[in-house]
């Protein structure tokens, strides 16, 4: 059965992970649902999804009701990282307001593990300050906006990875970086942690498969990692899979795939 324009499901599917880029892909071509795509506008190039797109923030909370009142949006996936913490509080407050229903789809944290020597800390400040005084060799494997936090801790030899090569110079001077975009594996994490003599990782606690290879490098060289737990983010509904959200979407199956 196909939907006309009109009665179609309008979806806001806030983004910038790869849940958000797999979730596009995976309503494209269910004529049921409209959805569109939203980018911070962050990254340099984003991945063009394929269904319709915006980039740029809301304009606050009183922006995202505006948007969501005129574009008729009827449901929104907050499918932002995990430590987007701002933008989640955002959709949840101004969902409650435009009467909009709100799903969150967060991949699961990763676990500690046996072998695991994790420091947890509730923020990168703290994570800055669980280095100690004494000089060691880091991987900050945080993004770029969080790394003038370690130019107050000059002591450490800094090795830094970003998505893109940095335009300015960065806030952490000294530091030595390497550009490269993930998903990462393990055998050439553990190459690059081992190459540069590193003593100590530090990490958000971001989960996903994208990312994790540093944590399971570290494990295998026996070095702490100092971990950086999920910001609080106001109670909402919460998903970790795409299947349910399409099921919370209601169209988790087509009529054809149920043999309608
Ligand atoms: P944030 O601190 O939670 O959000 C700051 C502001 O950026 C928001 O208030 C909003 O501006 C705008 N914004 C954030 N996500 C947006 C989206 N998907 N669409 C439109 N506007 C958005 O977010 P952040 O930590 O800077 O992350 C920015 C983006 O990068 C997010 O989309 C996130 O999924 C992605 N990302 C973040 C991380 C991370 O480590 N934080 C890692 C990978 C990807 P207005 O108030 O003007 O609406």
């Amino acid at each position: 059965m196909t939907s006309s324009p009109a009665t179609r499901l309008r979806v806001l599917i806030l983004g910038g992970t790869t849940e958000a880029n797999r979730l596009a892909a995976a309503v494209a071509n269910d004529r049921r649902i409209n959805a569109v795509l939203s980018y911070a506008g962050r990254t340099e190039n984003p991945t063009p999804p394929p269904i319709s797109w915006r980039v740029g923030g809301f304009g606050g909370i009183d922006g995202l009701v505006d948007y969501l009142r005129t574009e008729k949006i009827a449901r929104v996936i907050d499918a932002t990282h995990p430590f987007a913490a701002q933008m989640s509080a955002h959709a949840v407050a101004a969902c409650a307001r435009a009467g909009v229903s709100l799903l969150a789809l967060k991949r699961p944290p990763w676990q500690r593990v046996p072998g695991d020597q994790w420091i947890e800390v509730d923020d990168v400040a703290a994570a800055a300050e669980a280095l100690g005084t004494v000089p060691r060799r880091v991987f900050l494997g945080i993004g770029r906006q969080h790394l003038k936090i370690f130019a107050a801790h000059p002591q450490h030899s800094y090795l830094v990875r970003l998505i893109d090569p940095p335009r300015a110079p960065l806030p952490l001077s000294g530091a030595e970086v390497i550009v490269a975009r993930g998903p990462f594996d393990l055998a050439g994490d553990r190459a690059m942690l081992t190459k540069h003599r590193i003593e100590i990782v530090v990490a958000r606690n971001a989960g996903g498969d994208a990312a994790s290879a540093k944590i399971s490098a570290a494990r295998e060289l026996g070095l702490p990692v100092v971990m950086v737990r999920r910001p609080f983010i106001p109670a909402r509904e919460k998903v970790e899979t795409i299947a349910e959200v399409l099921r919370w979407l209601g169209h988790g199956e087509s009529p054809a795939e149920r043999g309608v």
